[in-house]
C-alpha cells in the first residue's frame, strides 16, 4: 500500500481539468518564470521581485505542480527558497567559483566528467523541469543553446567504448528525464550496447518537480535497460506529496532502486528535526537517503551555505536515532575536483594495541577487544588478489595499503627535497619490498 501524503493545487489552477493538470507536457508548457505569473500564486518580496527583473540571472522556471506546494503566506517557505530567486544571488562570497568541482577540467569530451576510476558522469541535457537556485552546474544548466549536440553524444559514446575501466555511467545534466522519450531511450540503448558498462544510473528531479512525467510508458521503457538505478533530489519533507509517492511507487515496481541526494541549505533544511522527518518520509516512499551534500562554492548560492559542522550535527541526530536505512552519508564535494569526501561524527574514542574504545549515539562508551591471534589474509593464495584489475593510476590510499606504493608525494616534492645529498636507501627502488602484508604481488613479480 502506498503511504498517504497530501496533494495540493494553488487556487489559480482550480479550474484546470485533471487531464491537463496530470499531463506532463501541459505542466512544462505552463511553467512560471516572470513577476506577473508568480504574483498570481503569491505576493513576491522586494528581493524576489528585484531578482526576477534582473537580466542574466540563472534561469527561472517553476512547474504549476511544484509552485502549488509552496505556502503562499510564508515568504520563508522552504520550497519557495529553492526555486524563486532573491537579490542575494547577486552577492559574491570568498572562495566563490564558477565550476567549483572542476568538472570541465575532468571532461575528456564535452559533457562527460571522468573523475573516478570506474565510473563517469554523463551530462545529456542542460534542461530541467524546474531550476534550483543553488544549481552546482549553473554555468551550463538552463541555457538551451548550450545543450549537447548529436556530435557530442557520439563523442561521449566513442570515449566510453574505448574506456573499458568504466563500468558505471551516471546520466545527469540538466535532467535526463526531461528529454524526449525516444532520445532518452536511444541513449540507454547505445550505452547498453557497450559490454563493459555494467550499471546505468539516472540523477533526476523530475519525480519531484513533475511527477506526472513518471508514466507507465516511461517505466516500461526504463525497465528494458536494467540494471538501472535512480537518484531523486528532495530537500524538505514538504516536497513529499501524494503525486511523488505515486511516482516512486511506479519506479520501485519497475525494479529501479531509488536513492535521494539532498543539499544542506541555510533556512531550508539546516535542522536535525526537519532532516529526520525528511529521511523517514523518504523511506516510506521506498527511497533510500544516499547523500546529504554540503553546499558547493558555486556563484549565486552563497546565502544557502551552512558551516560544515551542521552536517555533522545532523548525522549525529540521525545515526542510532532512526533506521540505518534512513541515514544518508554527509558529503563535501571537494572544491577543485577531488570528488566526494564523506564526513561523520567520531565514534572511535581511543585505542591500545589490543583494544579500541568506542561510543554509541547515546554516549554509552564501550571497548572492543581485538583478536589476539589473527591469521593475516594471504594475497598469494587469494585468487581475487592475484587477478585483481589494475587501477588506472587512481588507487590512492587503498593502493598504499595494498602494497602498490609506499608513499604519495605532493607535486614537486622530489625537486624540493633534492639537496644533493648522499644516496638515501629509499632512493634505491630495488631495496624496497612492496610485499608487505596486504600486497597482492606474487614473489615472482617482485
Ligand atoms: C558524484 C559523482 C559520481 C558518482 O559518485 P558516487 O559516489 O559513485 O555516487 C561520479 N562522477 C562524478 C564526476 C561525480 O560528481
Amino acid at each position: 500500500m502506498i503511504a498517504k501524503f497530501t496533494s495540493r493545487r494553488a487556487p489559480i489552477y482550480d479550474d484546470i481539468p485533471d487531464e491537463k493538470w496530470n499531463n506532463w507536457r501541459w505542466q512544462l508548457s505552463h511553467r512560471l518564470n516572470t513577476v506577473e505569473e508568480i504574483e498570481k500564486v503569491f505576493k513576491l518580496t522586494d528581493s524576489e521581485r528585484k531578482a526576477l527583473a534582473t537580466q542574466n540571472l540563472f534561469r527561472v522556471d517553476i512547474t504549476p505542480y511544484f509552485i502549488s506546494l509552496i505556502d503562499p503566506d510564508n515568504p520563508n517557505d522552504p520550497i519557495r527558497k529553492q526555486v524563486v530567486p532573491t537579490a542575494t544571488e547577486m552577492v559574491p562570497f570568498t572562495a566563490m567559483m564558477e565550476d567549483s568541482l572542476a568538472e570541465d577540467k575532468h571532461s575528456p569530451v564535452p559533457g562527460l566528467v571522468h573523475r573516478y576510476p570506474d565510473r563517469v558522469l554523463m551530462l545529456v541535457t542542460t534542461q530541467c523541469a524546474t531550476y534550483c537556485r543553488y544549481c552546482t552546474r549553473s554555468r551550463i544548466v538552463g541555457d538551451p543553446s548550450a545543450t549537447f549536440s548529436r556530435d557530442e553524444f557520439e563523442q561521449q559514446i566513442e570515449y566510453l567504448k574505448n574506456t573499458p575501466q568504466v563500468r558505471d555511467v551516471l546520466l545527469s545534466g540538466g535532467d535526463p528525464l526531461v528529454l524526449a522519450p525516444k532520445i532518452l531511450e536511444e541513449i540507454l540503448r547505445r550505452l547498453r550496447e557497450i559490454p563493459h558498462i555494467e550499471i546505468i544510473r539516472i540523477g533526476s528531479r523530475v519525480p519531484v518537480f513533475l511527477p506526472m512525467r513518471v508514466t507507465s510508458e516511461l517505466t516500461e521503457m526504463l525497465e528494458k535497460y536494467h540494471p538501472l538505478w535512480l537518484n531523486i533530489h528532495v530537500n524538505h519533507p514538504n516536497e513529499i506529496s501524494e503525486e511523488l509517492a505515486e511516482a516512486t511507487d511506479k519506479l520501485a515496481k519497475a525494479g529501479i532502486p531509488l536513492g535521494n541526494q539532498s543539499v544542506l541549505m541555510a533556512g531550508i533544511n539546516d535542522c536535525s528535526h526537519i532532516q529526520r522527518d525528511l529521511v523517514q518520509k523518504l523511506v516510506r516512499i521506498r527511497v533510500r537517503p544516499y547523500y546529504l551534500y554540503q553546499a558547493d562554492l558555486v556563484e549565486g548560492a552563497g546565502h544557502f551555505r551552512t558551516p560544515v559542522a551542521k552536517g555533522i550535527e545532523i548525522i549525529e541526530a540521525l545515526r542510532g536515532h532512526t533506521s540505518g536505512y534512513a541515514v544518508p552519508q554527509f558529503i563535501v564535494d571537494a572544491p577543485g575536483g577531488g570528488g566526494k569526501i564523506p564526513l561523520q561524527p567520531n565514534y572511535l574514542l581511543s585505542s591500545s594495541d589490543h583494544k579500541i574504545v568506542l561510543r554509541n549515539y547515546e554516549g554509552y562508551i564501550t571497548t572492543y577487544e581485538e583478536p589476539s591471534e589473527y591469521q593475516h589474509h594471504n594475497p598469494k593464495t587469494c585468487a581475487y588478489c592475484q587477478n585483481k584489475r589494475p587501477e588506472p593510476g587512481q588507487s590512492g590510499i587503498a593502493g598504499l595499503l595494498d602494497g602498490e606504493q609506499m608513499f604519495i608525494k605532493p607535486e614537486g616534492f622530489d625537486l624540493l627535497h633534492e639537496r644533493g645529498g648522499i644516496q638515501h636507501r629509499l632512493k634505491d627502488d630495488a631495496k624496497w619490498q612492496p610485499l608487505g602484508i596486504g600486497s597482492g604481488k606474487s614473489e615472482k613479480d617482485s
